[in-house]
C-alpha cells in the first residue's frame, strides 16, 4: 500500500538552536486566577513559607509567579539537549489505514532517556534543588515512569534519589525498578517498612497493594523529617505543568513550519502535566484569538476525575498530609481498579487544569481501556511506535475524531501528545492480545463512598 502524498513531510524536527528558551505560565492570561491551596488545619491560604520544608524556593516562586514567561536556566537547557527538541510526526500511515480526511499530528516524548515527558520537569526540579544545596530528593512513583525520570535527573546533578513505588507495580514492573537503580536511586515498595505510616498499613495488611496516595504520604514524611532532603512531585502542581510547556512551544513552532493549526487537541490526563504541557501554549493562542482549537482531556473510565468527580477542596494524598487543593477529585480514599495505565490512576487532578475546565476552556471525555489498546495496536502496526498505556487514551480519542471527520467528509487537523513509549509495559499488551484485559465498571456507590471522606471546606 502506497501512502505517499505530496503535501509535506512525515516528521518535523527543530534544530537545537530553535529550541524554546522559556517556559509558559498560563495563569496571567486566564480570565480569573485559580483558588489557592489551603492549610489542612486552619483552612487559610498557604504561603511560600509553608511549602519551604518540602520544596526549594526556586520552585515555590515558580508555583506562584505572575510572569507569563520564565527563562529556562542554561544548566537545564544543557540536559534538555540530550533529547530535545523532540520530533513532531504526521501519522500519515495511520491516516491512510483509517481512510480519513483528517490530518493526525503527534508530538513524540518517548525519545527522552526515561521514555516519557516526565524528564521535562524532573530535570529543572533536580537543578533548582541542587542550586539551593539540597542533597536528596524523595518521591513516589506509580508505573515507575516518574521515578525513573527523577532518578535520571538527580544523576545529572549528583544528588541522591529515594523513591516509593506503589507495591502493585513494584511487583508487576521489575524493570522500572532496575532503570531507577541504574541511575542510582534507592527504591522502596510502598507501603514500606521505612516510614511509620507504611509500617501501620503493612501491620493491617502485609499484602497491601499500595496506591499513589499512600506512596506520596511516605515520600512527603521522609522529606519533611530530613533538613537536607526535599520532596519532588511529577505532576499536578503549577510549576510542573509550566515545565512541560516546552512540549507545546516546540509543537507550535513545528506546526508553523507546515502552515498548520490544530482544530482539535486531545491528550491523556492523569495529574494533567503532559496535557497542559502540550495544550497551554495553544490555549494562549486561542485566548489571544490567533487560533481556535477544541481542547479535550481524555481520562480512563476507571478513574474518571473530570467526568464523574467533584470540584472540591481535597487532600492530594491518602494520609491527609498535603495542603488542601481545589480540584476535580474522586476522594483521597479512592483506590482505582488496577488498570494498565498506571500513570492515570490518581484520585485528583491538577488544580490549575481543574480551574481551566471549570472556566469552560477545555472539555473532558472518559474512555475504557479496551478501546484504548485496540487503538494502540492499530497505531503500532501503522506508525511503528508502541505507545505507553497512558497516551493510548488520547490515541483512542484521536481515532474517534478521525472517524467523525470521515463520516462528515471534512478535513480536520488533530494534534495529540504521544507522551511515552510502552517498551516496559509489554505485560499490558500481552494481557490485551491474549484477551485477558477487560473493562471494569465503576459504580456510583464506589465513588460516593470515597467522596464521603472529602473534608467540608468553607
Ligand atoms: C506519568 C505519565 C502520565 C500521567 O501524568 P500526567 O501528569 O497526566 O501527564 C501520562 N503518560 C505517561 C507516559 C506518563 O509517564
Amino acid at each position: 500500500m502506497s501512502t505517499e502524498r505530496d503535501d509535506g513531510p512525515t516528521k518535523v524536527n527543530l534544530d537545537e538552536s530553535e529550541m524554546p528558551t522559556q517556559w509558559y505560565n498560563v495563569i496571567p492570561d486566564l480570565p480569573a486566577p485559580p483558588p489557592p491551596p489551603l492549610h489542612p488545619g486552619t483552612h487559610e491560604p498557604i504561603g511560600p513559607d509553608d511549602l519551604a520544608p518540602l520544596f526549594p524556593m526556586g520552585l515555590i516562586m515558580q508555583e506562584v509567579t505572575g510572569e507569563s514567561h520564565v527563562d529556562i536556566p542554561g544548566g537545564v537547557l544543557d540536559v534538555y539537549r540530550l533529547w530535545r527538541p523532540s520530533p513532531l510526526y504526521r501519522a500519515r500511515r495511520l491516516e491512510a489505514a483509517l481512510d480519513t480526511p483528517a490530518k493526525i499530528f503527534f508530538k513524540y516524548e518517548g525519545v527522552s532517556p526515561a521514555g516519557s515527558h516526565k524528564p521535562n520537569t524532573a530535570v529543572p526540579q533536580a537543578f533548582y534543588n541542587h542550586a539551593e544545596g539540597v542533597t536528596k530528593l524523595t518521591t513516589e512513583t506509580g508505573a515507575g515512569q516518574w521515578g525513573s525520570a527523577l532518578a535520571f535527573a538527580t544523576a545529572q546533578y549528583g544528588i541522591e534519589c529515594e523513591v516509593w513505588q506503589v507495591a502493585a507495580s513494584y511487583r508487576q514492573k521489575p524493570y522500572r525498578k532496575t532503570m531507577m537503580e541504574i541511575w542510582g536511586a534507592r527504591v522502596h515498595s510502598s507501603p514500606s517498612e521505612a516510614t511509620e505510616y507504611g509500617r501501620s498499613l503493612l501491620a493491617e495488611d502485609p499484602d497491601h497493594p499500595g496506591s499513589l496516595g499512600v506512596a506520596i504520604s511516605e515520600a512527603v514524611a521522609t522529606a519533611a523529617a530530613d533538613p537536607n532532603a526535599r520532596y519532588s512531585l511529577g505532576s499536578v502542581l503549577n510549576h510542573v505543568l509550566m515545565h512541560q510547556t516546552i512540549i507545546g512551544e516546540e509543537a507550535l513552532l513545528q506546526l508553523a513550519k507546515l502552515g498548520e493549526a490544530p482544530d482539535v487537541i486531545v491528550g491523556c490526563t492523569g495529574g494533567g502535566s503532559n496535557f497542559a504541557g502540550l495544550s497551554f501554549p495553544f490555549l494562549r493562542e486561542k485566548l489571544a484569538g490567533r487560533m481556535d482549537p477544541t481542547i479535550r482531556c481524555i481520562e480512563p473510565a476507571a478513574c474518571p476525575t473530570f467526568t464523574r468527580g467533584e470540584y472540591r477542596y481535597d487532600f492530594g494524598d491518602h494520609g491527609m498530609m498535603t495542603p488542601l487543593l481545589k480540584m476535580h477529585t474522586l476522594g483521597h480514599d479512592f483506590i482505582p481498579q488496577p488498570i494498565h495505565a498506571g500513570g492515570l490512576r490518581y484520585h485528583g487532578m491538577s488544580p490549575l487544569l481543574s480551574h481551566i475546565y471549570e472556566l469552560g476552556l477545555v472539555e473532558a471525555l472518559a474512555i475504557p481501556q479496551e478501546e484504548c489498546f485496540a487503538a494502540a495496536i492499530q497505531f503500532a502496526r501503522s506508525e511503528g511506535i508502541v505507545p505507553a498505556p497512558e497516551p493510548t487514551h488520547a490515541l483512542a480519542a484521536a481515532l474517534r475524531e478521525a472517524e467523525a471527520a470521515k463520516q462528515a467528509g471534512e478535513e480536520r487537523t488533530i494534534l495529540t501528545a504521544m507522551c511515552g513509549h510502552g517498551h516496559l509495559d509489554l505485560p499490558a499488551y500481552e494481557a490485551y492480545l491474549s484477551g485477558a484485559l477487560v473493562d471494569v465498571d465503576l459504580s456510583d456507590d464506589a465513588i460516593a463512598d470515597a467522596m464521603a471522606g472529602v473534608p467540608a471546606v468553607g
